[in-house]
């Protein structure tokens, strides 16, 4: 079977500055980053390229972003695989999806005329989990394909190639992924603290009427330990409750149905997957 393709789209105009919170994370992966633009330099110095980084973290941070946004500040071909689609019946057809996403990063790169492509793989875990034994041969093709690409990555070629990998669980991981050369950089994608929060709920209001008894200091006080996802979802819901009260802006009594909405869409996801 053929890979299904994952659009390619590079430049990206997702930036860095798109994301709230997350401060420590950008600031380690923009540092991470200068080893794909200072070729030269870490050449000169015998560095060893740069293969892949980590997002370590929670569902819905912004791991996906921040790839994103690393495509951007590299000025990078991106193209994007989830780990689940690589899980097949027959052997052999992982391994071959593997090859063809960073074929295809290549050659987007190199259509764009960009030095450099990023692959960035959601779910990682569900290639690269620890093996047991070799009961699953499929399971190994794939992550043997993985560990082979990455093995194969050059700091002089041309496009070069970065592989970001994300996953909720670094535990699973296979130890050959995290062996010194594979990925070099763990970046920890948290949940934000009160300042990220009221940073991205800002991002996510950048486009949303607001009445003036709203305070998003106040939203983030009440939104201990939610993700940017949630928050995003808390924005959106708010306009929505505005709508159906026919106002053309978004009050303080919509933020707050808005938090209980998406607080207790959380409580039942918990309690139908247990
Ligand atoms: P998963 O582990 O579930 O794949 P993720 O960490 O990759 O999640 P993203 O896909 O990056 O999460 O985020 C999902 C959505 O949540 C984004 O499209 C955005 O709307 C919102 N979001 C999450 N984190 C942030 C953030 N730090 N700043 C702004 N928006 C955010």
């Amino acid at each position: 079977a053929a890979a299904k393709k994952a659009p390619a789209r590079a430049p990206q105009t997702l930036s860095f500055d798109d994301i709230g919170g997350q401060e420590q994370a950008k600031r380690e992966l923009t540092e991470a980053l200068d080893f794909l633009v200072k070729q030269d330099q870490i050449t000169k110095l015998g560095i060893r390229p740069l293969k892949g980084i980590l997002l370590t973290g929670p569902p819905g941070t912004g791991k996906t972003l921040l790839a994103k946004a690393a495509a951007r500040h590299t000025h990078s071909a991106f193209i994007a695989a989830s780990g689940s689609e690589f899980v097949e019946m027959y052997v052999g057809v992982g391994a071959g999806r593997i090859r063809d996403l960073f074929n295809e990063a290549r050659k987007q790169a190199a259509k764009l005329k960009l030095d450099s492509a990023i692959v960035f793989i959601d779910e990682i875990d569900g290639i690269g989990g620890k093996r047991d034994g070799g009961q699953h041969r499929e399971y190994d093709q794939t992550l043997n394909q993985l560990l082979t690409e990455m093995d194969g990555i050059q700091g002089n070629e041309s496009p070069r190639v970065l592989l970001i990998a994300a996953t909720n669980r670094k535990e699973l991981l296979d130890a050959a992924l995290l062996r010194p050369g594979r990925f070099d950089r763990h970046i920890q994608v948290d949940l934000p603290d009160k300042t990220g929060r009221e940073h991205i709920l800002k991002l996510h209001a950048r486009n949303k009427p607001l009445a003036e008894d709203v305070s998003l200091a106040k939203v983030a006080d009440e939104t201990f330990n939610f993700s940017g996802a949630q928050l995003e979802s808390v924005m959106n819901e708010a306009a929505i409750y505005a709508m159906r009260d026919g106002c053309e802006q978004i009050g303080a009594n919509h933020l707050a149905l808005a938090i209980d909405k998406v607080m207790m869409g959380e409580r039942m996801d918990r309690e139908t997957t247990k």
